[in-house]
């Protein structure tokens, strides 16, 4: 018997739950199911898996492989990142294709090395909602969102997530001391929710439109890296627009940062506020308060009013008898059917990475159907998984 991993539990948490179960510990699981874990076995685990670990926890418990795969860093691939393994232009690649505050293509190349998003070497942050953990019996479960700084409150509760002060899925600390759970502001919890939402269901509502996860995911990526860059990279109208979100989110341009270094670099304060930053840059897009100069930033403008149809699509021009539709016909009416309809959206998606394996690739054809408007739920998140096996083969 061992007990059902819960909705966005990270991998060392379950095992760690199990282990408890037999009055055991995570390393002494590891070795009866055949993996020698080392001292940092948590980290491992929630960034990769050993190889052939998740078929045996599979094969032991019943639970699938795509739900395994998604309780570490590794199951998000190619989303939240490109790659696992860093790459050297992978900074660029990852926050550079889209913009929002600063006019696109623009940006000075950025080489550094090392570089994955979102996540800190050569461990993960222990953080935890002081709610979520209370209202849950010992030994707590953990959520992989905890340990990855692209959120900073937990939008159920409405609070902070805080230090735990003991190793990352342990609370011992908190069971003598739990923190008092502090409010979040309201944009925020928004943006929170946003990432909250592209974990769970793989998309996030925008005003304007639903964006794919990957997508949301290097959104808000590149307005962290628009907040953080030196103010002198840019003409004076977009600095000044930077300085007014930094003010308006109650902090120094920049957090008072003399020296640049990724998000994933810096120390934990300036995190903090930078995502607040962010979160500010984003209200002040939605409000109308602030016009952003990139070509991305129209997808936080209000929705436009448009004629209300009956939800009836205009048919297609159909070519006369006798003749072959041309090829732009032919393309326009995949992409009018694949708008509609989730199947031809997944056969066109399929047909457009037919053969193409690179992450770069892939994001290309995202962009693709993004631009076009086709909506990307088809691939929703249990199929992440099973996309990133299938273009790795
Ligand atoms: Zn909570």
């Amino acid at each position: 018997m061992h007990p059902a991993p819960i909705d966005g539990e990270v991998l060392s948490s379950w095992l760690h739950r199990i282990a408890a179960c037999y009055s055991t510990d995570l390393n002494l699981l590891g070795d009866d199911i055949g993996f020698t874990l080392g001292r940092s076995a948590p980290d491992d685990i929630d960034v990769a898996p050993p190889h052939g670990m998740i078929d045996v926890l599979t094969e032991r418990t019943g639970v699938t492989p795509d739900r395994l795969r998604q309780m570490s860093v590794a199951g998000w691939v190619p989303w939240l990142l490109d790659t696992l393994e860093p790459v050297p232009d992978g900074f660029d690649t990852y926050t550079r294709q889209l913009s929002v505050l600063r006019p696109g293509g623009k940006q000075k190349t950025r080489e550094v090395p090392w570089w994955r998003p979102w996540l800190l070497s050569p461990r993960l942050p222990s953080r935890a909602c002081p709610d979520c953990v209370a209202a849950t019996p010992s030994p707590q479960p953990y959520l992989l969102l905890w340990a990855i700084p692209i959120v900073s409150s937990c939008p159920v509760h409405g609070c902070w997530l805080e230090d735990t002060l003991a190793a990352r899925g342990r609370f011992t600390v908190w069971e003598f001391d739990p923190p008092t759970p502090r409010p979040a502001p309201g944009h925020i919890l928004t943006l929170d929710q946003r990432t909250h939402d592209a974990f769970a269901a793989g998309h996030v509502e925008l005003p304007r439109r639903r964006v794919h996860a990957g997508i949301w995911f290097r959104l808000l990526r590149t307005i962290i890296d628009e907040l953080s860059c030196p103010l002198s990279e840019n003409r004076k109208a977009v600095s000044d627009l930077i300085r007014q979100i930094w003010a308006e989110a109650g902090y120094r341009a920049r957090d008072g940062q003399s020296l640049w270094y990724p998000y994933e670099q810096q120390p934990e304060m300036v995190q903090r506020h930078t995502m607040e930053a962010a979160a500010t840059a984003v209200m002040l897009l939605e409000n109308s308060a602030i016009t952003g100069s990139g070509s991305d930033a129209a997808l936080f403008l209000p929705s436009p009013h448009s004629v209300i149809s009956d939800g009836t699509p205009p048919p297609p021009p159909s070519p006369k008898i006798g003749e072959r539709p041309s090829l732009r016909v032919a393309f326009n009416a995949a992409v009018e059917a694949a708008r509609i309809n989730h199947a031809e959206a997944r056969t066109l998606f399929d047909l457009a990475t037919y053969k193409r394996n690179g992450a770069d690739d892939i994001h290309g054809v995202v962009n693709a159907f993004i631009e076009l408007g086709i909506p990307l739920d088809f691939h929703h998140a249990s199929s992440i998984a099973n996309l990133c096996n299938t273009q790795n083969k």
